[in-house]
């Protein structure tokens, strides 16, 4: 199954103005689906990384 995003051209995101980010603020998928790696991700580059 795939699914492709209407206001995606190339990498960028005609929605956001932006380069695309699913789930990000202003995706249409913001508040429907989790992503966790990539959240895992920005948690660990964050500089509040807590340890
Ligand atoms: S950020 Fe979201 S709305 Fe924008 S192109 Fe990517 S999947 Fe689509």
């Amino acid at each position: 199954m795939s699914w492709e995003c209407k206001y995606l051209r190339e990498t960028f995101c005609d929605k956001r103005k932006k380069e695309c980010c699913p789930g990000d603020a202003g995706c249409v998928l913001y508040g429907k689906y989790t992503f966790p790696l990539r959240e895992a991700a920005e948690k660990e580059a964050s500089p509040k990384k807590n340890k």
